[in-house]
């Protein structure tokens, strides 16, 4: 589980980046973060991967207090919308590499990697280098990279947002067969309303830095918590 405490992030320049957020996600539960441009999504999931610290407020990882804890030792995996892959290795040796560093043998290695690739669809582009491969191959790679060595809890922010419409529809449901197979805790950043509603068991969506509501896409969508919600969503009035 995650959890974030009357989380804030005020910037040095002023800017409150994210203003009082509490939020809990459960074991194996996908978790969309909804909003605008600007709104602190990628704040809240820095914070959490522990790559930007709160200026007040606590993260719980599985129970613990994790503020201050390095990235590494948080059993949290991240992919963004920039992904890079090593450009020089296979994409088989791309996806092992955090095994590597962690020092598993090579034989789990392959059995790993050859697991995870076969969920994605791209065992058989392991012998390639990224600049043989599509958007959408690479972006699966980078998948495959975060989740391998079976992370407690994915983040991604906005990993579609640099493809085409109809691969952005085939990797939606790829990303939600994947993580559920997984049943690895998920945040999801986005900013699109039709990805959220879709892809997720709950939806958080954010204004300017606070936590407008959480629920399932019914419960947003059909009694949304407040007029910006509303609109944001364009429910029924
Ligand atoms: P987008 O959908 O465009 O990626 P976002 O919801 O991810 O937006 P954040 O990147 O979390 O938004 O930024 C939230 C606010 O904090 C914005 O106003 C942004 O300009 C500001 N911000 C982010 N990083 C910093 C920083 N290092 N210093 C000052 N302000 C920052
Ligand atoms: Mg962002």
């Amino acid at each position: 589980t995650v959890a974030l405490k009357d989380v804030s992030k005020v910037f040095s320049d002023g800017t409150v980046a994210v203003d009082k957020v509490s939020l809990d996600v459960a074991d194996g539960e996908f978790m969309v973060l909804l909003g605008p441009s600007g709104c602190g999504k990628s704040t809240v999931l820095r914070i959490i991967a522990g790559l930007e610290e709160p200026s007040s407020g606590a993260v719980l990882l599985g129970g613990e207090v994790a503020n201050g804890l390095p990235p590494r030792e948080r059993g949290v995996a991240m992919v963004f919308q920039d992904f890079a892959l090593y450009p020089h290795m296979t994409v088989g040796d791309n996806i092992a590499f955090p095994l590597r560093l962690s020092g598993l043998e090579q034989d789990s290695r392959t059995e790993r990697v050859s697991d995870v690739a076969s969920v994605l669809g791209i065992g058989d582009v392991l012998g390639r280098r990224p600049n043989q491969l599509s958007g959408g191959q690479r972006q699966r790679v980078a998948m495959g990279r975060a989740i391998v060595r079976r992370p407690g809890l994915f983040l991604m922010d906005e990993p579609l947002s640099n493809l085409d419409s109809g691969l952005r529809a085939e990797l939606r449901a790829e990303i939600s067969a994947l993580v559920r197979e997984m049943g690895v805790s998920t945040i999801y950043v986005t900013h699109d309303q039709a990805e959220a509603l879709t892809m997720a068991d709950r939806v958080a969506i954010m204004r300017k830095g606070v936590l407008q509501d959480v629920g399932t896409p019914t419960q947003v969508y059909g009694r949304p918590a407040t007029l910006y919600v509303a609109a944001f969503l364009g429910s029924p009035r």
